[in-house]
């Protein structure tokens, strides 16, 4: 699907009662633009991949290299490049200013304040993501309700204020994590490894660790934080 803006924001569809397919239909029909699908690689991405591939072929799918990725994240990017025909859209952040990070403050400066979390999300994911979404009308995502107290509210389609009022569409709002192992087994996707490792949630490497059983779903994400503040800024 073109990534032009023709210069119109759709209204929300009405999505009650629709399933994932439904709703990535009437999400692309509402756009009025171009729609692209966020890629983490997760297996929850790969679902909606896969999903897309059914009702939506022409959305494109676009991914941020951070710099700080697991192998296994750009394994399973591979593989689902392989078993779609489909081009990923990579998106790396502003090389001098990850100079400039790494020069003032080292390698795991995320680690020393929120504050410097922040900013190191804000360089490596916000800015490469704001570029990613100019000219969208509608971007998908693989979120969940139950991932994270912090995602507790989402709805299948909210206007995405932070990102100039683009429909953000949410197919999987309501799946369980038992619903989206279902699918990926039933349809034999790729998965990322680190998930088989207990890696529920799949970030950058020195952010994300595996959990114990009977952990939040998030717990493996920036684990030194309260889990009020574990959103890196891609989803406000
Ligand atoms: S998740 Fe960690 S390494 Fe990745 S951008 Fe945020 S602070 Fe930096």
């Amino acid at each position: 699907m073109s990534r032009k803006s023709d210069g119109k924001v759709g209204p929300l569809p009405d999505t009650e009662g629709l399933d994932a397919q439904g709703i990535i239909r009437a999400g692309v029909a509402a756009a009025g633009g171009a729609v692209s699908m966020a890629s983490s690689f997760s297996v929850e991405d790969v679902v909606l991949i896969d999903l897309l591939q059914k009702v939506a072929p022409r959305v494109r799918v676009f991914a941020i290299d951070t710099g700080r990725l697991n192998e296994e994240t750009y394994q399973v990017a591979e593989s689902v490049r392989d078993r779609y025909g489909i081009e990923v859209d990579w998106y790396f952040p502003e090389c001098q200013a990850v100079e400039q990070l790494e020069r003032d403050k080292g390698m795991f400066s995320f680690r020393q304040s929120l504050e410097n979390r922040h900013e190191c999300c804000r360089i490596r994911k916000v800015e490469p993501l704001n570029r990613a979404l100019a000219g969208l009308k509608v971007w998908i995502v693989g979120l969940r309700r139950e991932q994270s107290v912090t995602r507790a509210h989402l709805q299948p389609v909210e206007r995405d204020e932070a990102h100039g009022g683009i429909l953000k569409i949410s197919p999987l709002a309501d799946w369980s994590e038992r619903q989206v192992w279902a699918y990926a087994e039933k349809h034999a996707l790729p998965i990322n490894g680190l998930h088989r490792m207990g890696y529920p949630s799949i970030g950058c490497a020195p952010c994300t660790r595996a959990i114990e059983p009977g952990e939040d779903l998030r717990a493996g994400r920036w684990w030194w934080e309260n889990p009020e503040h574990k959103e890196c800024g891609l989803h406000r």
